[in-house]
Formats: C-alpha cells, sequence, structure tokens
C-alpha cells in the first residue's frame, strides 16, 4: 500500500480537515524528512483521522508516535500507546477488532473516529505552542461536523486545549482534569482523560480501570443523548 493510499482521511469529512502534503510547520516538516531519510518505509506524513467520518465519539490524542502512528499512518497504531485505546474501544462496541495492527488490517471503528491535535511527529513528543496552533486548522474543520450530543475524549491537557481552541470554547471554567467532562454547545460534551502512554500506564497513573470508568461515562452521555433525540 502506498503511503498516500494509507493517508486517505474517512471520505466523509471536508478534505480540509487533512493535507497529506502539508509543511506548514517548518521545523517538523524538516523533522519528518530527517526520519524518512533514517527509516524509508516509514510513513512519515500528516497522520489522518482514523475510523467514522461521521462518528458520535471523535478520540483527540496529542501527535503521532515516532515508531507507532508515524511508521504506519495510522493514529495510535505500531506503538504502546494504541494497546489500551483500541482494546477499550473494542470492549464498548466501537470496534469490530481489539487490536490495531496496521493500515490495511480489517480492523473498522463503529460510531468513533481517533484523530490527533497535531498530525506529524515532534521531536521528543513535544510540539511547539505555534505548531500547536497551526494545526489546529485542520482539528476545527474536522470538529466543525460534531453531530449534535457528541462526545469528544480529549487524551491529555495539550488535546483538552486544543479541542477547547478548535471549538472557539473560552479555556475559563474548563479546565483539564482526568474523569472530568464539559458540557459545550449543541448537547455534545468534552471528556478528559490522562493520555494512555507507556509512562502513564506503566507508572500507574493510568489504569485500564480508570480509562474503563471514562468509557461508561461517554457511553452514558451518548445513550442519553440517543434518548433525546428520538422523544424529541
Ligand atoms: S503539524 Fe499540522 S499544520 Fe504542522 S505541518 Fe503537520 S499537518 Fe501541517
Amino acid at each position: 500500500m502506498t503511503r498516500r493510499a494509507i493517508a486517505l482521511a474517512p471520505a466523509s469529512l471536508p478534505a480540509a480537515a487533512y493535507d497529506f502534503s502539508c509543511r506548514r510547520c517548518a521545523r517538523l516538516a524538516g523533522f519528518l524528512d530527517t526520519v524518512r531519510g533514517d527509516h524509508p518505509g516509514y510513513f512519515c506524513h500528516p497522520v489522518p483521522p482514523f475510523g467514522d467520518g461521521k462518528a458520535r465519539l471523535v478520540i483527540v490524542g496529542l501527535a503521532p508516535g515516532k515508531h507507532g502512528a508515524n511508521a504506519t499512518g495510522r493514529p495510535f497504531t505500531g506503538d504502546y500507546a494504541g494497546i489500551l485505546l483500541y482494546g477499550t474501544l473494542f470492549d464498548f462496541g466501537f470496534g469490530s477488532e481489539p487490536e490495531s495492527l496496521g493500515a490495511g488490517d480489517s480492523l473498522r471503528l463503529v460510531d468513533a473516529r481517533i484523530t490527533n491535535a497535531v498530525k506529524c511527529l515532534p521531536p521528543d513528543n513535544k510540539p511547539l505552542p505555534a505548531e500547536i496552533r497551526e494545526c489546529n486548522a485542520y482539528l476545527a474543520v474536522e470538529l466543525a461536523t460534531l453531530p449534535e450530543g457528541a462526545a469528544v475524549l480529549a487524551l491529555g491537557r495539550i488535546a483538552h486545549d486544543a479541542v477547547l481552541r478548535a471549538l472557539k470554547v473560552p479555556s475559563r471554567g474548563h479546565a483539564f482534569k482526568h474523569g472530568a467532562s464539559h458540557a459545550l454547545d449543541r448537547g455534545v460534551r468534552l471528556f478528559d482523560s490522562y493520555h494512555c502512554s507507556r509512562y502513564n500506564t506503566n507508572t500507574g497513573r493510568l489504569t485500564a480501570a480508570m480509562f474503563k470508568r471514562v468509557f461508561r461515562d461517554i457511553e452514558r452521555h451518548l445513550n442519553r443523548e440517543r434518548s433525546r433525540a428520538h422523544t424529541a
């Protein structure tokens, strides 16, 4: 499969939600060129959102991992960070398989999509504030398509802040806190979780039980909104 074939954002998202050839952040574009030289088989482009373009659950991570999404072209795929995420999505009926093996496998997300606040691999996993702001234009286009009553799950504070910025919601009164949720416009609710990184799961900062509790809250919200829509 070619890099460009892998790099298809869900067809029902607006074209402006993703650009395979974006080089707006000079530092990140240069870094990708270097990593591509070291690892010719790696994807090494902005990583597109993966899943259902009309999903009611959108998960927002930070940025691709060097040997994970940056290598495979699919968010949270190829390294440790995706193990808990895809397993939990499967447990709650949002995934057809419990793991993501790589672009081209049979995994389908059901009413869910995964995207990143920053689409390109940053050195040391640390995007600069200006890069987060630059890439927010793509996230804003993507989140503008959220259905009424949707749920957005932010994995970590940077993703949380990026979601608020993309939706033009003032951060005042919406501080990031694991397990918290924030009512936004049109019945949309933002849920916060620590990032499911290897560091956080190995240190116990985020356990599988804690992550499941966040998903239970999301499930309750989506069920409530579905009933409300049916009775309206
Ligand atoms: S991080 Fe986003 S805005 Fe920056 S170069 Fe990559 S895709 Fe473009």
